[in-house]
């Protein structure tokens, strides 16, 4: 048996961030099922920063995490986090309600989104039908992210610490013995103190292994693609481009488009594949906007972003089942929240005041504590 104080289940930027920040104070190992980290959700995403993107809480933990992103600790990562991008809502007029609301929801946040004239738009997205939109809403603070980069830059933080990771490491059982979490699969055998629940999309089925209430968090299927574009397409200044209502977008992705249907479809945990149909209905969706056709698809793929209920994330001890500690939900917003939320995860696991940062915002445990989930508690 090796003897740890904090076990956190999940390789994905959840587990990583949360390990990143408490292994100074604590010993720590990171369990992954799979052969290589971010492997899932994590290694799936369209590697966006958009601090006007999800629910308020979503955007106020943005909001801190870009501190972090925009000056890591020296070490953290050879080149920069985030490079700018910016974020294009786009809409027709009978999408003038949209519009409405997301000039309300970047108000509320502090940051005034920049309205543009259709040749405004035309100077960022040259290769758009003139006629496409006849409004479109910038946030000129939305970025890239090096995803990857951020993941191993936590998880060479964790270890520098001390920490373990293991992948190839697949929990099959989780047992409380005297106060302390009995931790076991294929050549594991581990004893830790608190347990950390960031399996993503397995959270419910992770919650029930360890006897604990399901919290319902749904995966949500979500599929995007990268294609070539014709020479000479000038992609240079071209935003993140969302559709009202987000009924897709797009994005410059090293020199080609990467394509998404936005679409939400739950799902069971797992390993998803493309569904041609989605596909063909995102090409024909952004087609239907540019003045080229999309000849050639580079590679297509499915990722899950799991939800509860409320949408906010969840990151708090279980009400009822002892030192077992929930960390997921992230939705479309896990990589852009990880630093903050990856903080927040440490102080109350280490027992430690939150840093000021979250009063400032406004944040408080209890909105990101399983127990708003939980009626019965
Ligand atoms: C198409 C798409 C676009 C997205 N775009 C963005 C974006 O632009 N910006 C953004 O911030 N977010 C985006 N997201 C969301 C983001 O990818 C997720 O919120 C984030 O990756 C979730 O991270 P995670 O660590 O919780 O999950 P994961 O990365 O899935 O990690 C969970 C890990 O737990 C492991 N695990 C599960 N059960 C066990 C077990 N029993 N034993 C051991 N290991 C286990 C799994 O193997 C998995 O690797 C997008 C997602 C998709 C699908």
């Amino acid at each position: 048996m090796e003897e740890f104080d904090v076990c956190i289940i999940g390789g994905g930027i959840a587990g990583a961030s949360v390990a990143y920040h408490t292994a100074p104070h604590a010993r720590v190992i990171v369990l992954e099922r799979e052969a290589h980290v971010g492997y899932h959700s994590t290694g799936r995403s369209a590697a966006v920063y958009s601090p006007q993107y999800g629910s308020r809480l979503n955007r106020q933990l943005t909001a801190i995490a870009g501190d972090f992103l925009r000056d890591p600790p020296a070490g953290f990562a050879a080149a920069r986090l985030l490079n700018p991008r910016g974020f294009l809502a786009l809409g027709h007029d009978e999408d003038l309600e949209a519009r409405r609301e997301a000039i309300t929801d970047a108000e509320a946040t502090g940051n005034p989104l920049v309205p543009l004239t259709p040749s405004e738009v035309q100077s960022l997205i040259p290769f758009l039908k003139p006629e496409s939109a006849s409004w479109g809403l910038l946030d000129t603070h939305a970025e890239d992210m090096d995803v990857e980069a951020m993941l191993q830059g936590y998880l060479r933080g964790a270890r520098a610490h001390g920490a373990v990771l293991r992948t190839n490491a697949e929990v099959l059982s989780l047992t409380r013995e005297g106060g302390v979490w009995r931790i076991e699969g294929p050549d594991l055998a581990i004893r830790a103190a608190r347990l950390v629940n960031a399996a993503g999309a397995w959270a419910d089925p992770l919650a029930q292994l360890a006897g604990a209430q399901a919290l319902g968090v749904i995966p949500h299927r979500r599929t995007a693609f990268i294609c070539d574009v014709p020479a000479g397409t000038d992609l240079t200044r071209c935003p993140m481009t969302v559709w009202a209502n987000e009924s897709f977008y797009f994005k410059p992705e090293a020199g080609r488009l990467l394509g998404s249907l936005a679409e939400e479809n739950p799902t069971v945990p797992g390993d998803p594949q493309p569904d041609e149909l989605d596909v063909a209905i995102a090409v024909d969706r952004i087609e239907h906007v540019l003045c080229f056709e999309i000849k050639k698809l580079v590679r297509a793929w499915t990722g899950l972003r799991s939800f509860v209920h409320d949408r906010d994330p969840v990151s708090g001890y279980d009400p009822v089942t002892p030192g077992f500690y929930w960390h997921g939900a992230l939705g479309g917003y896990g990589i852009q929240t990880s630093a903050a939320l990856g903080a927040f995860a440490a102080h109350q696991l280490l027992e430690r005041p939150l840093p000021a940062s979250f009063a400032e915002a406004g944040i408080e445990a209890a909105q990101l504590a399983p127990a708003r989930l939980q009626p019965h508690v």
